[in-house]
């Protein structure tokens, strides 16, 4: 596969020279870690002292990671975006609010973000997280068969709501929905709803996309038992294949309450899962639909070989690559400019309360070896070839 990610003038064909330098000092700074231990904890305190840093912050981190502060505010990057072929996906960042009506609140917004795609040729796709629409210590009880109290059965039955109300209007707009993946101690009883709405829902073509994180060794034996359950009740599969991203916290909690880590147990072994997910996944492309949720570089040339081996066209809509929003641009514009379905996740929501969600990207950054280097040593080449 002839590589296309060194094209540093389209990877970067949005960034205005400013905005290229300050992506750079931006990366410079994540590259120390006692610099983002240092930030994050001064960020936070400033926040909870209210002292006025809302505009140092956002004119930093927040605006490299995230679109806007609402919907309405991300417009000029969704529609800048897409007139380079990358599509978005509207993501309400705000997390840890575990009060009913925030559950409401975040299901009114994807409810107001699928309204949106539904006029929008740029979003295709919304997406949400269980935790969003419910608390995730009932997740847990639910995954576990503890028995719920009878008020929590009420709760449940909420979160039922939230999700089949969301994946109904999904349905109805014709948009996809994704269901992001959390930690593997609550997930059980999210991807038993998640099924239920693809049994629901993803009838005709997919619609309802689940979350297979292939840093969890059990999960591609799950999709090959979900694909025989899909096929036997007729319906289809939608998924999104991610490594995973809560490694750290998986391994102590296994390590902390002595039972086997789901996690594979070398970068390798997870590498391997992901490769023969997409494998058997393009090899079903006909029943199972997948959004290829990676920053690597390889597993994207492994994508497009093996698209091309099975003579999936690039632009067969059942094939989408994501990066996040402030990162990877080099592989999102190169994959569109060459014709692949590419949407960024696209975060937004007040500063304040995507913190914890700039925090995990400035962590990520710092602890992904390589991935910021990468990033710095592209935003050098593009500076050297702008001669800045
Ligand atoms: C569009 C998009 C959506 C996402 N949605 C989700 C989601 O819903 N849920 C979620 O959990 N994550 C999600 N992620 C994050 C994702 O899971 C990864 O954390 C992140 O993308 C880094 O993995 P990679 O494939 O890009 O790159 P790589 O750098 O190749 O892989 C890094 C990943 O490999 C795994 N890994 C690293 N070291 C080891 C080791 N020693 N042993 C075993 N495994 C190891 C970890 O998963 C680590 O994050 C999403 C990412 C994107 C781009």
């Amino acid at each position: 596969m002839s590589k296309i990610f060194e094209n540093t003038e389209i990877a970067f064909s949005l960034k205005s020279d400013s905005e290229l330098e300050r992506a750079y000092f931006l990366f410079k700074m994540i590259s120390h870690e006692p610099l983002v231990r240092i930030g994050t904890a001064a960020a936070n305190f400033a926040l909870k002292a209210h002292l006025p840093v809302e505009g140092l912050i956002r004119a930093t981190v927040f605006d490299h990671f995230c679109g806007g502060v609402n919907e309405d505010d991300c417009l000029p990057v969704i529609d800048k975006m897409f007139d380079k072929g990358v599509s978005s996906v509207l993501d309400y960042s705000v997390e840890g609010k575990e009060i009913e009506s925030h559950f409401d609140a975040a299901m009114e917004k994807t409810l107001k973000i699928i309204n949106f795609a539904d006029e929008k040729k740029s979003m295709p796709i919304a997406v949400f997280k269980p935790t969003g629409f419910g608390r995730f210590h009932l997740f847990q009880k639910k995954g576990e068969r503890k028995p719920l109290t009878a008020q929590e059965q009420v709760e449940w039955e909420r979160i039922v709501n939230r999700f089949d109300k969301v994946c109904k209007l999904a349905k109805e707009k014709d948009v996809e929905i994704l269901v992001d993946s959390e930690q593997s101690w609550m997930q059980d009883a999210a991807d038993e709803l998640c099924e239920d709405m693809m049994r629901k829902y993803n009838t005709d073509i997919p619609i309802v996309y689940n979350t297979f994180q292939l840093y969890r060794w059990d999960r591609l034996d799950y999709l090959k038992l979900l694909h025989e359950r899909a096929k036997k009740e007729g319906f289809m599969i939608g998924a999104k294949i991610v490594r995973g991203a809560y490694m750290e916290k998986e391994r102590e909690r296994a390590d902390a309450k002595d039972y086997d880590s789901p996690i594979c147990a070398t970068k390798e072994a997870t590498d391997l899962n992901f490769n023969e997910s997409l494998d058997y996944i393009l090899r079903n492309i006909d029943t199972i639909s997948v959004f290829i949720g990676t920053h690597n570089e390889q597993s994207c040339y492994l994508a497009m070989q093996m698209m091309a081996d099975l003579n999936i066209e690039k632009s067969d809509n059942r094939v989408w690559f994501g990066q996040l929003y402030g990162m990877s641009d080099h592989i999102s514009f190169n994959l569109a400019a060459n014709g692949y379905n590419v949407a960024k996740y696209v975060p937004f929501g007040p500063v304040k309360d995507v913190m914890p969600y700039l925090i995990r990207r400035a962590e990520e950054n710092t602890s992904v070896a390589g991935q910021t280097s990468r990033e710095l040593m592209l935003l050098k080449n593009e500076r050297q070839r702008r001669r800045l």
